[in-house]
């Protein structure tokens, strides 16, 4: 079952196809309407523009494609169908999830990366943020007025960087789509945040000996893609948007991409790779110093988990009108 926003991009791009409808690439019968690509195809045909379509991105990145890859797994359709095709691709890769603590959905998040593991044998490793951080999600909400999912994506970047080396990996692979890009290089342009221009590239070199690089392979590809990919592999997984990122301006950047794209097909990919295209690819990063409480990278004299823990402590503060 989608939710109700997918489905209704599902249902606005993916109208039913008549039977004597014929796969572009091998004539087979199609099931698939790609309004976008203006094609049709069948599901095996189908599979292979999906994997062509992260080989491409690959070729784009400036390292070994033999290197292990640590796959940050949230147990949605971008992570499990990015995880799913990496392994068929043949690379050796390890699932990384970080358990948020947030009700119900924490608990569904790793019932759904448990079955896709144990169905493919696939390796995985779980750290919860309540043991690495100190606290979970919905304690930190408790505790501080800034708004709770960039807290939570600031602590979901930093801690994956930093367990996948203590993992032993170079490089982390995270299932951002195009649709996640688009939208990000947009909600950038309307908040002129030149500054964080750089991070949408699909390839960010490690920027220090403790920080991998970061991969995107699935930037290419957009949500309806992604979601189809996971029914034609009958990859189960969780549908529901995080109880706690309700009204993230994020989400409307993307319905405004989305919204233009229904009128105009092509609109997103076309937005996304002639801004990439025009950018030259960021290098290794300097600058770095040593945090003085955890002696991870930092910019300043805390790093940033440290200097949220430290914001944390201080609840009176931080929480008064
Ligand atoms: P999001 O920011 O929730 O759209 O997630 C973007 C990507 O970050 C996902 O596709 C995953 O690769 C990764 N990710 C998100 N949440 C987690 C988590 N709790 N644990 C591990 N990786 C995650
Ligand atoms: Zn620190």
């Amino acid at each position: 079952m989608l939710h109700k926003e997918m489905k209704s991009i599902m249902g606005k791009i993916s109208p039913q196809l008549p039977r004597e409808a014929k796969c572009t690439r091998c004539r087979d019968q199609a099931t698939i309407r790609m309004t976008n690509h203006n094609a049709n195809f069948c599901p095996p045909c189908f599979t292979r523009f999906v994997q062509t379509a992260v080989k491409r991105a690959q070729k784009t990145f400036p390292f070994s494609q033999d290197k292990p890859l640590m796959v940050a797994v949230s147990g949605g359709k971008d992570s499990l169908a990015l995880w799913d095709i990496l392994n068929e691709l043949g690379h050796e890769t390890r699932g990384l999830h970080i358990n948020l603590g947030i009700e119900g959905f924490s608990h569904a998040s790793v019932e759904a990366i448990e079955r896709f593991a144990s169905e493919r044998q696939l390796p995985w490793v779980q750290y919860a943020l309540k043991d690495v951080f100190g606290h979970t999600v919905p304690q930190i909400q408790t505790r501080t007025r800034r708004k709770i999912c960039g807290v939570c994506g600031l602590l979901k970047r930093q801690l994956l960087n930093r367990l996948t080396v203590k993992e032993g990996f170079e490089v982390l692979a995270v299932g951002h789509n195009l649709d996640d890009e688009a939208g990000r290089l947009l909600g950038n342009l309307v908040r002129h945040r030149e500054q964080y221009m750089d991070k949408l590239y699909p390839c960010l070199p490690s920027p220090h000996p403790r920080m991998p690089a970061r991969v995107k392979p699935l930037y290419r590809l957009d949500a309806y893609e992604i979601v189809t990919y996971c029914q034609v592999k009958n990859i189960s997984f969780l549908d529901s948007k995080c109880p706690m990122s309700r009204g993230a301006t994020s989400h409307s950047f993307k319905e405004a991409l989305q919204f233009l794209e229904e009128k105009m097909p092509g609109t997103k990919r076309h937005f996304l790779f002639k801004h990439l295209r025009s950018k030259k690819a960021p290098r290794n990063g300097h600058g770095f110093g040593t945090c003085k409480k955890c002696s991870e990278p930092a910019f300043q004299d805390l790093c940033s988990v440290c200097a949220l823990e430290e914001h944390l402590n201080q609840p009176e503060k931080n929480k008064m009108p």
